[in-house]
C-alpha cells in the first residue's frame, strides 16, 4: 500500500527559499576579497540568486549546463550555489589549488560555460583562457569601481549583471535526482574524478550536518567555514547554514590566524569548520599572543587525521569541543562524526581524548562496513582492518563522465571502496588506519603512518609530521619520519626517537627523522605523500 503523502522533491531552492522567509534578517558576514567587512543577509541573497538566474538565463545558460566558480567562501559564492542549482543548471565549484594542468582538464571535462571568479583568480583564468575552450564568459565577483583591466574575453561585472535583472525568478520544480553541484578529488595519481551531487543527496546531507550527532547546528549559532566552498561545497554548510537559520560568517581569501581570529572575535562566532593544518596555524597564532576565543564552542576538523595534541589544546586551553570527522568528496563529504556517547563522556579525560582521536561514528544515511583483502567482512571490535566500504543517499554510484575510474571503485554489491583502512570498535568509532597506499609494508607487519605521526606530533619541537615508507632491502619498507619544526625550533633526532620510544612498539619506530622547513601539501590540505616519496626515493637508512 502507497503512502499518502505528497511527493515534494527536496530541491535546493528549497532552501534558500526558506531561509529568505524565515530567516531573512539573518547576517551573512564577508570579509570582503576587495577589502572591508560586507554585511548581507539571507533575504538578500535569495534576492540576488533571482538576478543572477535571470543574468544566466539571458547568457544561455539551459538546464543541465555547468556554471564553474573559482572564488573563496563569500557572500558571492553563497548566491552562486544557490542561483545555479535552483535553476537547474550544475555548479561546478573549481579548486584554485590544483595544479594549472588540473585545472585545464577539469574545465574541459565538465564543459563549463561560465566561469565565476574572484579578483585573486583573474591572473590564474587569464594564463590558462585560451585552453579553457568550452567557457563562453568569465563573470569577474566584483562591482565595477573594483574591475580589473583585463584581456579576458567576454569578461563581464557581477554586480553589473545583477543590478540589470528584476528579483522574481521562479525556480523550476526539477526532478529531486537532477545534478545540483559538482566537484573533482583532486586525485594524487591520474586525473581528477568528479562527484555530481543531486539536489536529493545535497539536501539530506544538509540535515545530517544540521543533526546533534553532527554539529547540531542551529539558529542559534554563527558558524564560519574555514573549509573553502570549493573543497567539497565547503562540508555542506553553505545548505545546512540555510536550513537552520544559522548566521554565515565567510572570511573571503584571508585565512592566516590573525584574519580569522579577528572575525571568530568581531561576530562572535560559535561553531567553525577546517582541516588540521588550519587550526595548526590558527593555535600558533594564539599561542604566540596569549588570545583566547570569547564565543567559539565547538570545531569540526576533519580531511586528516587529528593529532591527539590539538583535541587535547583546544579544550583544555581553549575550552572548545573537538569533533572529528571523516570523509571524502565521494560521500558529499560526511560519513561519520565524533559525537561522544553518554557512557564514553563521563570518561577520565585520558581516555576520552583516547576515543575522541578516532573518526567518530556512522552519520544516520551512511552505512559502514570493513573488508578484507579477499572481500570478507571483518569485525567491528576495534582491531580487525579491513578496507573501508560506504553506501548511503549522498555516496556517489559513478564518476561524471568517467565509466573507467567508476569501474574500479565499487564492490558486488554496489558499496564504494573508500581505499581506506580502518577499525571500527563495538560502540560503532571508526578509526581510520591508513590509506591503503600509505601504509609502511615491514616485513610481514603493517605501520600505520597516521600512529606514528599522531605519536610524533606530541613532541613539544613537532609542529607538523609526516611518515613515508622507504625501500629496505630486509624489511621490505620501512618508515621515515620528516617533521617541521615548531615556532622556528629544530626538533632533535635522537630525541624525538626517544620520545616515540614510550609511546610505539620497536619496529613502529621510524628509522631515521629528518627535518625540513616546510611538508608538501595537497590542494585540500592533505600531506602529500606521493611528492614526499618521490623526493626520499633514494633515501639511505641508517642501518640499510
Ligand atoms: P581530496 O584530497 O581529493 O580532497 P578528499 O577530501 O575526498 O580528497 O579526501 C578523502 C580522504 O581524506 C579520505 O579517504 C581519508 O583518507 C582522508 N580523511 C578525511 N578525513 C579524515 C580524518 N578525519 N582522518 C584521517 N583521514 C581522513
Amino acid at each position: 500500500m502507497r503512502g499518502q503523502m505528497m511527493d515534494r522533491p527536496l530541491l535546493v531552492s528549497l532552501l534558500i527559499e526558506y531561509a529568505g522567509r524565515y530567516h531573512g534578517d539573518t547576517e551573512i558576514v564577508t570579509r570582503a576579497v576587495e577589502g572591508g567587512i560586507r554585511r548581507s543577509s539571507y533575504a538578500a541573497v535569495e534576492r540576488r540568486a533571482c538576478q543572477l538566474a535571470n543574468a544566466f538565463a539571458r547568457l544561455g545558460v539551459a538546464p543541465g549546463d555547468r556554471v564553474a566558480t573559482l572564488a573563496w567562501n563569500t557572500d558571492r559564492h553563497i548566491e552562486l550555489y544557490y542561483a545555479i542549482s535552483s535553476m537547474g543548471a550544475v555548479c561546478h565549484t573549481i579548486n584554485p589549488r590544483l595544479f594549472r594542468e588540473q585545472i585545464r582538464y577539469i574545465v574541459n571535462h565538465a564543459a563549463d560555460k561560465i566561469v565565476c571568479l574572484d579578483l585573486s583568480f583573474v591572473p590564474l583564468a587569464e594564463s590558462l583562457a585560451d585552453e579553457l575552450v568550452p567557457v563562453r564568459h568569465y563573470v569577474i565577483m566584483s562591482d565595477r569601481v573594483h574591475m580589473p583591466a583585463t584581456p579576458l574575453a567576454g569578461a563581464l561585472c557581477y554586480e553589473e549583471l545583477i543590478a540589470a535583472e528584476t528579483t522574481d525568478f521562479a525556480w523550476p520544480s526539477l526532478d529531486e535526482n537532477t545534478a545540483a553541484a559538482l566537484c573533482y578529488t583532486s586525485g594524487t595519481t591520474g586525473n581528477p574524478k568528479g562527484a555530481l551531487f543531486s539536489h536529493r543527496s545535497t539536501v539530506l546531507h544538509a540535515f545530517s550536518v544540521c543533526a546533534a550527532g553532527l554539529i547540531g547546528l542551529s539558529m542559534d549559532d554563527t558558524v564560519l567555514p574555514v573549509v573553502p566552498q570549493f573543497h567539497v561545497n565547503a562540508w555542506g554548510v553553505p545548505y545546512a547554514a540555510a536550513m537552520c537559520g544559522a548566521k554565515l560568517v565567510l572570511p573571503g581569501a584571508a585565512l592566516d590566524g590573525a584574519s580569522l581570529y579577528e572575525l571568530f572575535e568581531a561576530e562572535q562566532v560559535t561553531v567553525s569548520l577546517g582541516v588540521p593544518t588550519v587550526w595548526l596555524a590558527l593555535l600558533q597564532h594564539l599561542e604566540a599572543n596569549k588570545l583566547k576565543f570569547s564565543s567559539l564552542q565547538r570545531t569540526v576538523i576533519g580531511g586528516s587525521a587529528v593529532p591527539p595534541a590539538m583535541i587535547r589544546s583546544f579544550e583544555e586551553t581553549y575550552g572548545v569541543r573537538v569533533i572529528h570527522a571523516w570523509g571524502m568528496t565521494e560521500i558529499s563529504p560526511i560519513g561519520t562524526a565524533n559525537t561522544l556517547k553518554k557512557k564514553l563522556a563521563a570518561l577520565p579525560p585520558d581516555e576520552r581524548f583516547a576515543v575522541q582521536t578516532k573518526q567518530g561514528r556512522a552519520v544516520f544515511g551512511v552505512d559502514l562496513k570493513l573488508v578484507d583483502a579477499a572481500g570478507a567482512e571483518q569485525p567491528h571490535d576495534g582491531v580487525a582492518r579491513g578496507e573501508l566500504l560506504v553506501r548511503g543517499p549522498w555516496v556517489i554510484d559513478g564518476y561524471y563522465k568517467d565509466a573507467e575510474a567508476s569501474l574500479a571503485v565499487f564492490d558486488e554489491a554496489g558499496w564504494f571502496r573508500t581505499g581506506d583502512v580502518a577499525t571500527i570498535d563495538d560502540d560503532g568509532y571508526l578509526q581510520i588506519v591508513d590509506r591503503i597506499k600509505d601504509v609502511v609494508k615491514s616485513g610481514g607487519e603493517w605501520i600505520s603512518s597516521i600512529d606514528v605521526e599522531n605519536a610524533a606530533i606530541g613532541h613539544p619541537d613537532i609542529a607538523e609530521a609526516a611518515v613515508i615508507a622507504v625501500p629496505h632491502p630486509r624489511w621490505g619498507e620501512r618508515p621515515l619520519l620528516v617533521v617541521v619544526g615548531r615556532q622556528g625550533r629544530v626538533p632533535d633526532k635522537a630525541s624525538v626517537l626517544q620520545y616515540l620510544a614510550g609511546l610505539l612498539a620497536k619496529w613502529q619506530l621510524p628509522d631515521d627523522v629528518v627535518v625540513v622547513a616546510e611538508l608538501p601539501h595537497t590542494a585540500t590540505g592533505k600531506l602529500l605523500k606521493t611528492q614526499l616519496r618521490e623526493m626520499f626515493r633514494n633515501y639511505p637508512l641508517p642501518e640499510a
